[in-house]
């Protein structure tokens, strides 16, 4: 089967190579930790297992799921007391919907007791100590997650004897994947069980097999019992070293979990307020600027003022406007920053908000100029109102509007009903909201169109004008 990036959503699957079954018969025992390390120059003539890729063939899988990491929560489900029920299509954890069986299945319940299962539990977060995830035995209420089933028989997905585990495979995150662990096999094994989990678990992230017995990720049942996610570049394969699926010739499975999730001791984000300055003077509606950053990833920030939550955004730009209905005085703004593990960090400053302004010289700052009483970034300002721009965050209002026609230029939002925009900006609509948009104005100042020109403008332009201040994070 030809591999390809963007095609390549396959399934990998762990063989038995333990106590049971007839499969263990066929496989390396003893001193393969003592065999060549690289048997791709010295000739390999150990017998060969089954290395699973098995097309899924369904429309809907197409590699699409692979995405940015959006979670760090691993579900760990033994399907007791009930079984797990499944149900085929693109993976989604939270409605028990896998790409792996073929018909609606039944995972039997984890055979072992409740001692056991702790024991399984307490190896997989041994296993996964060094990173930044979390791993939980209930069902989390909400958001993304990864359910490992830690349960069943192969037979139980249609699969056949002899498969350990199961995970969908795409070289790299698969959000919201299920994996398949098939407890039952392992004759109550917790080593066995656990190098299972986190190899399945990992595959859904996009870790190959590793030719390297310490490893999770390996096929070989040499080495020790249990397992660790080494810290060395290395040949994947089964039981013969062979170049990685997803590219290249070496895999090392710590620094791919590390880049994944980061390290488990968290590492906050860093918040940091650029705007307004600590001891501001601002006017209501005045727009908030911060920047978190991370070595993984910011996820969220949280704008409070006074201690009351006011808005959450997920994606940078990280800018918020203050309601229009704080009253003048001081307040205390604060930004809380959050990583993809849910570390947080926050930045606070104190403002006052004195009288509104009428115009631009009602400013204290004399590069601002006035929007519907509120000073704001003017012209002349880079980022200021009506800078062109290319995107959010060169706007020190994070709003580049563009009206289709080629023309991006920074904005404010502004309420038509105040008509509060500079003399030569007009309050126009735009999306859900309206913004001062140069030239639409009948004030005239600078802009060189006159009114009819700027009408006839905005009557072609005003249906593709767009605000890019909700585009989302790839
Ligand atoms: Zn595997």
């Amino acid at each position: 089967m030809k591999t390809t990036l963007a095609g390549f959503l396959s399934f990998s699957a762990l063989l038995v190579t333990g106590m049971t079954g007839l499969a263990s018969a066929d496989f390396v025992q003893g001193d393969i930790g003592d065999a060549a390390q690289n048997p791709l120059a010295t000739p390999w003539t150990r017998p060969q297992a089954t290395y699973k890729i098995i097309d899924p063939g369904l429309p809907t899988v197409t590699g699409d799921g692979v995405s940015a990491v959006q979670s760090n929560v691993i579900y760990l489900n033994n399907c007791k007391p009930n079984g797990c029920q499944v149900t085929p299509g693109q993976d989604n954890s939270a409605t028990n919907r896998s790409s792996i069986p073929d018909q609606a299945s039944t995972v039997t319940p984890f055979a072992y007791s409740d001692s056991n299962w702790q024991q399984v539990v307490q190896c997989v977060k041994d296993t996964y100590a060094a990173y930044g995830v979390q791993i939980v035995t209930e069902r989390p209420a909400s958001g993304n997650y990864h359910m490992a089933i830690v349960a069943g028989r192969p037979q139980d997905v249609q699969m056949q004897s002899g498969v350990g585990g199961v995970s969908p495979f795409a070289c790299g995150f698969i959000n919201n994947a299920i994996s398949f662990s098939f407890a039952n096999i392992y004759g109550g094994s917790v080593d066995d069980v656990c190098w299972t989990v986190a190899q399945e678990t990992a595959h859904s992230w996009g870790l190959d097999h590793k030719f390297d017995n310490k490893d999770p990720m390996t096929y070989l049942q040499s080495g020790p019992d249990r397992k660790t996610f080494q810290n060395t570049a290395g040949p994947c394969g089964e039981f013969s070293a062979r170049n990685c699926q997803c590219g290249g010739s070496n895999m090392n499975s710590h620094q791919m979990i590390m880049g994944t999730f980061g390290s488990s001791t968290p590492t906050p984000p860093t918040v940091t307020i650029t705007a307004p300055k600590q001891g501001d003077s601002v006017q209501a509606g005045f727009a908030i600027r911060a920047d978190i950053t991370d070595d993984v990833g910011a996820t969220k920030a949280e704008l409070r003022i006074d201690g009351n939550l006011v808005a959450t955004i997920n994606a940078a730009p990280w800018v918020f406007n203050a309601p229009m209905t704080l009253g003048q005085g001081n307040h205390t703004i604060k930004i809380t920053g959050y990583d993809v593990g849910g570390t947080p960090d926050d930045a606070s400053i104190t403002v006052a908000i004195g009288a509104p302004c009428k115009k631009a010289a009602d400013c204290s700052n004399d590069t601002d100029t006035c929007v519907d009483g509120r000073c704001v970034p003017g012209e002349g300002v880079d980022g200021g109102l009506g800078d062109t721009c290319t995107g959010n965050p060169e706007c020190k209002s994070g709003q580049c509007a563009s009206d289709g026609s080629g023309n991006s230029y920074c904005v404010e939002s502004c309420d038509p009903e105040l008509d509060g925009c500079p003399g030569d900006f007009g309050c126009i609509t735009a999306g859900t909201g309206s913004v001062c948009w140069p030239g639409a104005g009948g004030g005239g100042g600078c802009s060189t169109n006159n009114d009819a020109a700027g009408l006839s403008f905005f009557g072609l332009g005003l249906g593709a004008l767009l605000l890019s201040r909700r585009r989302r994070r790839r």
